[in-house]
């Protein structure tokens, strides 16, 4: 069966062609500029020269249009015809309480995906509009959707609730969510397989640290804890976000600063983090050179990043009483060996023991980083969420025939 996985953004649309008798990728690419006269489109066919064309595309059902037509072009389509196409899976961010795994869309299920606008205001309505977009070119193939927040769905009340009045979580819904929940599942899940061990014995923390950045901890193979809250800025300190800080800073700085609340939830979400203490980039990659060349702001930026990323670990092994495994992953996460290094070097107390120089080796396969004689196993597993995507896709496409 071939399968199209979307993601789309309010300006932009990634998408990932997969076959699923191998689980291969046959093309892969992205719309960039939705909404532009130039909008560019990015298609990359495996085994075959990319190409990238700018053209206007105004909104995403055009976007999805060109993406068929490049998927069937003589010259580099790998498909024969759209038909070829049997079903659609689409990430979406928010799933609030009602979705607890991915879903076929219906009616009902776009409805209460509306709903949820107000808890994911810049990211539910575009993937309503991909889910429109892929429903009009593609008319009769099956959608299905999954969501950032599902994985989450088995953390516990007293860890999703917060201490303020249960009059808004009652009238608002306003709770722990988390985010990142594909990726975290698809990691836990393959670390348990590169391992050879039930995950349903294991006590995991999972690291997915990129330009976002959330841990989660999975005990038996579901989510007790992740790091992430009503919104993808609590936790870590990340890119551009603050993570965790005394909600007091918010009220404060409007106050003193005049500020609106957009004007404070930009700052918080878009400049703050690396980039704040910095003063220079959001990057880990210029971070750590310039923690490397000894300048004083990026190695502050540095070290409260690794700090803030080591306290949650601890706090993880403390929420399940131990942990056998700790994952690392995203771009940070499978990149940065000298993140891997700095944090776990204060892991000690908990049995973490690294080798160095498997840290340092790069393969892009899912590999170990800890010595035998470590009690924790360290893995760095590269993240496949649109992999994970495909196979809840085929697998709800299948039930429901
Ligand atoms: P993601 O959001 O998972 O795509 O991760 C993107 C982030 O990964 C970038 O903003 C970089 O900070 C980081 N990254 C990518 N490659 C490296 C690297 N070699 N070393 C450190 N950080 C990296």
């Amino acid at each position: 069966m071939k399968l199209l996985v979307i993601n789309a953004g309010s300006s932009s649309l990634k998408y990932q062609l997969y076959d699923m008798t191998d689980e291969s990728v046959l093309a892969k690419g992205l719309v960039e500029r939705i909404g532009m006269d130039s909008s560019i489109l990015t298609h990359k066919p495996i085994g075959k020269e990319e190409v990238t064309e700018v053209s206007e595309i105004l909104e995403h059902t055009t976007a999805i249009r060109k993406v068929l037509e490049k998927l069937t072009d003589k010259e580099h389509g790998v498909l024969a015809s759209v038909n070829e196409i049997q079903a659609v899976g689409h990430r979406v961010v928010h799933g609030g309480e009602a979705f607890k795994g991915s879903a076929l869309v219906t009616p009902e299920v776009k409805a209460e995906i509306r709903r949820l606008f107000d808890l994911a205001p810049l990211h539910n309505p575009p993937a309503i509009m991909g889910i429109n977009a892929s429903e009009a070119n593609m008319p009769g193939v099956p959608n299905v959707v999954a969501f950032d927040t599902a994985f989450h769905q088995t953390m516990d009340e007293k860890v999703y609730l917060y201490p303020i009045p249960r009059v808004l979580y009652k009238k608002h819904r306003i709770r722990r969510y988390g985010a990142h929940g594909t990726s975290h599942q698809y990691v836990s899940r393959m670390a348990a397989e590169y391992l050879n061990r039930p995950i349903e014995e294991l006590k995991i923390i999972t690291c997915h640290i990129g330009n976002g950045a959330s841990l989660t901890a999975v005990k038996g193979g579901v989510s007790v804890d992740t790091s992430m809250g009503l919104t993808p800025l609590e936790g870590l300190m990340m890119g551009t976000r603050s993570g965790d800080l005394d909600p007091t800073v918010v009220t404060f700085v409007m106050n003193k600063e005049e500020l609106s609340i957009s004007e404070v939830n930009s700052m918080l979400n878009k400049h703050s983090g690396l980039l704040a203490i910095s003063g220079s980039s959001s990057d880990m990659r210029d971070i750590t050179d310039g923690w490397e060349e000894g300048k004083p702001n990026e190695t502050l930026a540095f070290e409260m990043y690794e700090y803030r990323l080591r306290k949650y670990i601890g706090s993880y092994a403390a929420a399940m009483n131990g942990v056998d495994v700790i994952v690392f992953t995203a771009g940070v996460g499978e990149n940065s060996a000298i993140v891997r290094e700095k944090t776990c070097e204060n892991l000690s107390y908990l049995g973490v023991e690294l080798d160095k120089e498997l840290n340092k080796i790069r393969s892009g396969e899912p590999r170990r980083i800890s010595t035998p004689n470590s009690k924790v196993e360290v893995l760095v597993i590269p993240t496949n969420e649109e992999l994970m995507i495909a196979r809840d896709t085929l697998s709800i496409v299948q039930e429901s025939k």
